[in-house]
C-alpha cells in the first residue's frame, strides 16, 4: 500500500481566570489561575485535536463538540482527543508526529515541557521523540504578553494505515 502522508494545523486560545485549574497537554500545572472554557480549557489538547481532524479532512473541534452542548461541559479534553483519534482511525489514518508551540507569558513552562510531551505521546500512541513541545512568551506584547490568556499552535502529520 502506498504511503499517504497528510498534515494539519490547529490553533486555540483561552482566557486565564481565577477559580479554574490550569491544564495544558493533559498535565495539571500549579498556578493561581486557570483557563476559562466550556471544557477544562486545555488549549494544547484543543489545538492538537483540531490539527488531527484537519489533517484527516474531518469537521473541526467546534463542529464535533459544540460548546452549546451540555454533554461537553467541563469535559476532560483527553476525551475529546481520544474521540478525534478514533474518527481519524475510521478515516484510515494514524498520528505520525506532532510539533507545537504554547504561547504563554506566565507561568514559565520550560520545566513542564517534558511532562506535556510525555502526556501527549501517551494520548496519541506516539513515541516521545515524535512529540515536540515548545514554550514561547509573547515578549510582553498584546493580551498574550499581558498574561491574559494562553494560546497554542500545533501541527500534526498523519499517515494512512492498513485497515484491520
Ligand atoms: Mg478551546
Amino acid at each position: 500500500m502506498a504511503t499517504t502522508f497528510r498534515v494539519g494545523i490547529g490553533y486555540d486560545i483561552h482566557r486565564l481566570a481565577e477559580g479554574r485549574r490550569l491544564v495544558l497537554g493533559g498535565v495539571e500545572i500549579d498556578y493561581p489561575l486557570g483557563l476559562l472554557g466550556h471544557s477544562d480549557g486545555d488549549v494544547v489538547l484543543h489545538a492538537v485535536t483540531d490539527a488531527l481532524l484537519g489533517a484527516a479532512g474531518l469537521p473541526d473541534i467546534g463542529d464535533l463538540f459544540p460548546d452549546t452542548d451540555p454533554a461537553y461541559k467541563d469535559i476532560d479534553s483527553r476525551e475529546l482527543l481520544a474521540t478525534a483519534i478514533e474518527k481519524v482511525a475510521e478515516a484510515g489514518y494514524a498520528p505520525n508526529n506532532i510539533d507545537l508551540i504554547v504561547h504563554a507569558e506566565k507561568p514559565k513552562l520550560s520545566e513542564h515541557k517534558g511532562a506535556m510531551a510525555s502526556s501527549i505521546a501517551l494520548l496519541t500512541g506516539l513515541g516521545t521523540s515524535a512529540v515536540s513541545v515548545k514554550a514561547k512568551t509573547n515578549e510582553g506584547l498584546g493580551p498574550l504578553g499581558h498574561a491574559d490568556g494562553i494560546a497554542c499552535t500545533a501541527t500534526v502529520s498523519i499517515v494512512n494505515k492498513p485497515k484491520p
